[in-house]
């Protein structure tokens, strides 16, 4: 009960810090975007916010303009008449170090990713724009968002002091995915927690990982970007964080370690390691059931469970020949052919290119929505096919 009263403290606490720190910033910065926007002109970001840190005399600085010279094209699947413009209403007049190179675009050696960006500090490189992307947030944006924040005063606490035996891990384990489903996610798989899944500051505390994804609403997917696209994507994080915050509490009232991994996880490296799908040229996970249209949520613990193991579902043969979400991102942010990021090679979205339209929209998903995996009931004949023509390929060549 004590424990329970001090949790709901640190939840107002938290939920009156983001409004205190909304209202100081932001009013003021959304009406003169918005301003911006119906004149056709720009604002500085550089006059808003706390300074954000020079580029080093070796670091490439960030490049914010879309690029040019790949063909454009507008889903029809995407509900909006047209994609909203690529002329942004703000300017950067000292661009920051290049967020690809605070990812690690390019290393050859193997590394934790830095946080980026949705770190509510602003003293960050990405500060700016991150200043500009909280700031210009609606009222009903900023309501949804605090309900997440107060949802988050439970995702740790103490466990109970009498530990309940697991004698068989692999009952354990469908017990716990049952629950997972019975409180609404789609899929569910555990991977060993790894270091590199978790963001560089955070500690490495538990062997396992339990991954899980909701669906997304689609109609409302392919209404980005729009408000309501936004409101109903926050509604949905908002499922998967009570999901997590339940089923950590289940685990830690029988005796074991859990809490919900909402900020410390990096959650597609996680949910492709516990078999879920895998990374497509947009960036994102694609599931045979779901394509892109999921939310990942998370929880780490070490209960004793039965680990999965990746699956390949054809994903990288689909991709290599599909230019879908390349040709449909309207700044042009997605790379064609996979990239080498902290010492391995993969699909990789240029990070200076997609943010600002990222922010610009207050949100963005263009990609997601537009893949032809997230068309419903098309994965899993997608993935046969792949894995089919791969075989007869692979027989041909042995043939000749
Ligand atoms: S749209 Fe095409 S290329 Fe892009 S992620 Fe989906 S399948 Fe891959
Ligand atoms: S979210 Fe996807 S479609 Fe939108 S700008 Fe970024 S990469 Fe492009």
């Amino acid at each position: 009960m004590f424990e329970q009263v001090q949790q709901d403290l640190r939840g107002v606490r938290q939920v009156f810090a983001t409004s205190r720190r909304h209202w100081t910033t932001g009013r003021q910065l959304r009406s003169k975007w918005r301003a911006a926007q119906e004149a056709g002109e720009r604002i500085v970001l550089d006059d808003f916010g706390p300074p954000i840190p020079s580029p080093g005399p070796d670091e490439p600085i960030a490049d914010f303009s879309p690029k040019t010279g790949v063909k454009d094209r507008k889903s029809h699947l995407m509900t909006l008449d047209e994609y909203p413009s690529i002329n942004y209403a703000f300017e950067v007049k000292n661009p920051p170090v290049s967020g690809n190179h605070i990812n690690g675009l390019g290393e050859t050696e193997h590394r934790r990713a830095s946080p980026i960006f949705h770190t509510w500090q602003f003293g960050h490189p990405m500060g700016k724009l991150e200043f500009l992307f909280q700031g210009i947030r609606s009222e009903t944006e900023w309501i949804a968002l605090l309900k997440r924040q107060w949802l988050s005063r439970r995702f740790s606490g103490e466990k109970s002091d009498v530990q309940v035996p697991v004698d068989d891990p692999a009952a354990m384990t469908e017990q716990i995915k049952q629950l997972t489903r019975d409180a609404g996610a789609v899929m569910v798989g555990i991977a060993p927690l790894t270091e590199d899944m978790l963001k560089e500051e955070h500690p490495f505390d538990y062997p396992h990982v339990i991954s899980f994804g909701v669906q997304m609403d689609r109609e409302a997917a392919l209404q980005a970007p729009s408000e309501h696209a936004g409101l109903t994507i926050q509604s949905e994080y908002r499922a998967t964080d009570r999901i997590s915050a339940a089923v950590a509490k289940h685990i830690r009232e029988m005796g074991w370690d859990a809490e919900a991994a909402i900020h410390s996880l990096i959650q597609i490296p996680a949910a492709i390691e516990a078999g879920l799908g895998q990374l497509g040229k947009h960036g994102s996970m694609i599931s045979k059931e779901l394509g892109s249209m999921y939310r990942l949520g998370a929880i780490v613990t070490n209960l004793p469970l039965v680990l999965d193991s990746p699956e390949d579902i054809g994903v990288d043969d689909f991709c290599a020949r599909c230019q879908v979400c390349t040709t449909n991102c309207p700044p042009h942010a997605i790379f064609d052919t996979k990239q080498m990021v902290r010492g391995r090679e993969r699909w990789y979205v240029d990070f200076d290119t997609c943010i600002p339209y990222f922010v610009e929209n207050h949100g963005c998903g263009i990609c997601i929505g537009v893949c032809p995996w997230s068309e419903p009931g098309r994965g899993e004949a997608f993935s046969i096919k792949q894995l089919a023509l791969r075989k007869k390929r692979a027989e041909a060549a042995k043939e000749n």
